[in-house]
């Protein structure tokens, strides 16, 4: 029964414990009045000018935001930054802003173990544990029930992530068992990837020496974007704050990726 924005932070706190983010991380309740009410509530990947434009239209008291924002230190907050001007209408409409980030990533419902449930993985362990327990921590890898060839989890991905185009690295044709998933940014999780004997590694985005060094190593890689790697799971929290809570929640729906394809 959430009614305060306290108890929504309350309760997010439980289901990405914050001990769960990286030291270099800003999570939690970043903006915001907790004494305020919590009766609507918009989930989104990232907060800019169009998300936020939504949650004033349709009356959010509180943005979980996937990516922080406030992300680094502010020291002016005026109209001559977009990160001054953001926080300028979040206060003038009274919005509180949570962000889990690597919390969410790395719990034990987070986005990397939603991914290795998608992909039906048995066996799923963190490629990075942070406790002796083994449903939480960085990454997931773990074994699918038959060996698959790359191009049909290229085209289940496309299919599930609703995506025209996927880019990934590898032959075609090669069938793989055992599969990392790291979403987001991680190019540093590829030598973990690769020491856990990982045949496919799944992952939000990757530089370009990246893919040259895991071909190198016969390491394949399916690479669906940043935004399709983790913007589902927060259609799936709206749809769990709104079913655990007394709130009204939803996921933003003006959102977009940036990055454009044709
Ligand atoms: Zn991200």
């Amino acid at each position: 029964m959430t009614q305060s924005i306290s108890d929504l932070v309350r309760y997010l706190d439980n289901l990405f414990p914050r001990s769960l983010a990286e030291g270099w991380d800003n999570t939690g309740l970043l903006v915001g009045d907790a004494n305020r009410r919590a009766d609507n509530v918009m989930t989104c990947l990232t907060l800019t000018g169009a998300t936020l434009r939504e949650a004033v239209r349709e009356h959010a008291n509180i943005i979980v935001t996937h990516h922080p924002f406030p992300f680094h230190a502010v020291k002016q907050i005026t109209n001559e930054t977009v990160t001054g001007r953001l926080l300028l209408e979040l206060v003038e409409h009274q919005i509180a802003i949570y962000s889990p980030h690597t919390s969410h990533d790395s719990a034990a419902n987070g986005i990397n173990q939603q991914w290795a449930e998608l992909l039906k993985l048995t066996n799923v362990r963190p490629l990075i544990p942070q406790t002796d327990d083994e449903t939480i921590g960085t990454g997931r890898i773990g074994t699918l029930t038959e060996p698959v060839s790359i191009i049909t989890i290229v085209h289940f991905i496309k299919n599930k992530m609703r995506l025209d185009t996927c880019q990934y690295v590898g032959t075609p044709t090669n069938k793989v068992l055992r599969v990392a998933v790291t979403c987001g940014a991680a190019d540093e999780l590829v030598e973990q990837a690769k020491k856990q004997n990982a045949e496919l590694l799944i992952m939000g985005e990757a530089r370009f020496h990246t893919c040259l060094e895991a071909e190198a190593d016969n390491l394949s890689l399916i690479i669906p974007g940043h935004y399709a790697s983790e913007r589902f799971a927060l259609e799936y929290l709206a749809e769990r704050i709104k079913m655990e809570n007394k709130v009204n929640a939803w996921a933003s729906k003006d959102e977009r990726n940036p990055i454009r394809t044709r």
